[in-house]
């Protein structure tokens, strides 16, 4: 099955994510992880990629695209996949479409004013427990971090971006007939029972 989970910068891509690829059996492909994981190495890419990513900004399509088809050639791609936070542009949705077919891309849509608040609370720990300071708040003896990125100024153009390349990544999908939007602010189980009936019916 190959899927894709689009939203906005904190609509809970990764926690859905999470939930699809355990029933499915899939890889969850983050553009993002791999960024910060390469950023984490100090290599080349992760050198350049900082630079973007600090600033809230897309990195070049040419670098995600090369990313997207190594990672492809991996083996644990065979049965399909589910990406979080690719394509974000409409020409990486048009150089996806030549090497896969995107069965179904589920859309998470949520309130600015929740985005806001999930992204600003945001706290991690370093095994990938996501805590929140509104909704969710750490135990006082756990370590937390933000992510360098989870800053409010940062927030706001990640989010102005997301909006400004949104829609015609929309109606290219739309026009397969394979873009789905959902109430991504429901809870966790609500929004995984929607998305189960959509891949149910495809
Ligand atoms: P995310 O974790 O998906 O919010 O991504 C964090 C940051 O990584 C973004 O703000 C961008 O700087 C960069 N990034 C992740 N995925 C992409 C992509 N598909 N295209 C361009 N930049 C990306």
């Amino acid at each position: 099955m190959n899927l894709i989970l689009m939203g906005a910068p904190g609509a809970g891509k990764g926690t859905h994510a999470k939930d699809i690829v355990a029933r499915f059996d899939i890889p969850h492909i983050s553009t993002g992880d791999i960024l910060r994981e390469e950023v984490a190495k100090g290599t080349e890419l992760g050198t350049t990629a900082k630079s973007y990513m600090e600033a809230g900004k897309l990195l070049p399509d040419d670098i995600i695209i090369e990313i997207i088809k190594k990672r492809l050639q991996e083996d644990d791609c065979r049965n399909g996949f589910l990406f979080d936070g690719f394509p974000r542009t409409i020409v990486q949705a048009e150089m996806l479409d030549k090497i896969a077919d995107i069965e179904a891309v589920i859309y998470l849509k949520c309130d600015d004013d929740i985005l806001l608040k999930r992204l600003t609370g945001r706290r991690m720990t370093e095994d990938g427990k996501i805590y929140n300071i509104y909704f969710d708040p750490p135990p006082e003896n756990v370590k937390v971090y933000q992510r360098d990125d989870d800053n409010e100024e940062t927030i706001r153009e990640r989010l102005k971006i997301f909006y400004d390349t949104f829609s015609p990544i929309m109606d290219f999908y739309e026009g397969k007939g394979a873009f789905y939007e959902i109430k991504g602010d429901d809870a966790r189980e609500k929004v995984f029972d929607t998305i189960l009936t959509i891949l149910n019916i495809m």
